[in-house]
């Protein structure tokens, strides 16, 4: 018998759900049922955080105060994925792009799309594009394409 070692390869599909939070549902479910970005201030250094935050991340006051975004933003960075997305099936290639959105104290995360992914540029003007079906995840943003296009 030989010594030389076997693996069998496979792939396993791990599906979950869990709760977003108090925070996070009340942010998520005004994206889904109205299309409305919402963030959340802290009321020590004013930060605003987007997607809502429960507490400041800077000096760790709870972030209580409810206030509305823009859901247009400037392109703050970005990259090119040329693989495929295996999280969200999403076909390659796929622009994320950081995004700082009017009102917002920081970025979010998200995809750049309805543009040619070579000519997506750092300080470009996007706004959201909603998807037509919600279901109350950071998707229902299907992503921000140039303002204007
Ligand atoms: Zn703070």
């Amino acid at each position: 018998m030989s010594g030389k070692k076997a693996f069998l390869e496979g792939r396993i599909k791990v599906p979950y759900k869990w709760y977003a939070g108090e925070t996070g549902s009340r942010f998520l479910s005004a994206l889904r049922d109205g299309c409305e970005l919402w963030g959340t201030r802290c009321p020590g250094c004013g930060r605003v955080y987007v997607p809502a935050a429960k507490n400041c991340w800077e000096c760790f006051r709870p972030a209580d105060e409810w206030v509305q975004v823009s859901d247009t933003g400037t392109v703050e960075s970005f990259t090119i994925a040329r693989r495929p997305d295996e999280m969200f099936g999403l076909a390659p290639p796929v622009v994320y792009g950081l995004i700082r959105l009017g009102g917002a104290g920081g970025s979010l995360l998200h995809i750049i799309g309805g543009v040619n992914p070579d000519d997506v540029r750092v300080g470009m003007q996007v706004k959201a594009v909603y998807a037509e079906k919600r279901s109350g995840r950071i998707l229902d943003i299907k992503y921000f394409a140039p303002l204007g296009e």
